[in-house]
């Protein structure tokens, strides 16, 4: 008898542990929701109204988790995020964005840390990252032999971060 072994499960190739949480680092917006205060103020057993202002603020717009000094990056991060432990201090508690991220199988910085660390044989090097992002509008033009490429011109807009 043949035996068909069914595995949905989607294969996960990164490990947040072995990572000084570079998601938790290096966006400057940690957008909450509603309920995401909610959940917040519970966790941490404030009115609603008290994790607003002790947790979030606002930026560009939107309501983002705090963020204080990491000595690691000398930056700044998210304000749950333990230094030491490099993990989440609220992860039963944390935004819907935290959970989702990164939203896929495989995590950029993660595959840099590991291809850096192996290219340099050495588990302590650390690369930095700085996510910029520039506007640009595409436009299909014609080359010299009349094959069709791709040209980008630079639009208007500055840089952003963003988590998710
Ligand atoms: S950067 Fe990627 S591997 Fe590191 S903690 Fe975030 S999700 Fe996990
Ligand atoms: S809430 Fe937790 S998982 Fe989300 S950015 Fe802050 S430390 Fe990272």
């Amino acid at each position: 008898m043949t035996k068909t072994i069914t595995d949905d499960k989607p294969r996960i190739h990164f490990d947040c542990t072995k990572c000084p949480a570079f998601c938790c680092s290096i966006y400057e917006r940690v957008q909450v929701t509603k309920r995401d205060i909610s959940r917040l103020a519970k966790h941490f057993g404030v009115t609603v109204e008290s994790a607003i202002k002790r947790y979030t603020k606002m930026h560009s717009g939107e309501r983002v988790l705090r963020r204080t000094h990491d000595e690691l990056f000398d930056a700044d991060a998210c304000m749950f995020l333990d230094r030491e432990k490099r993990g989440c201090t609220i992860y039963h508690a944390r935004p819907a964005i935290c959970r989702e991220y990164p939203a896929r199988s495989r995590c950029s910085y993660y595959d840099v840390l590991r291809f850096e660390r192996q290219q340099q044989d050495d588990e302590n090097v650390l690369p930095l990252f700085q996510i910029t992002f520039r506007q640009a509008k595409k436009d299909v033009q014609r080359d010299d032999k009349g094959e069709k490429v791709w040209k980008w011109e630079e639009g208007k807009g500055g840089r952003r971060k963003a988590k998710g």
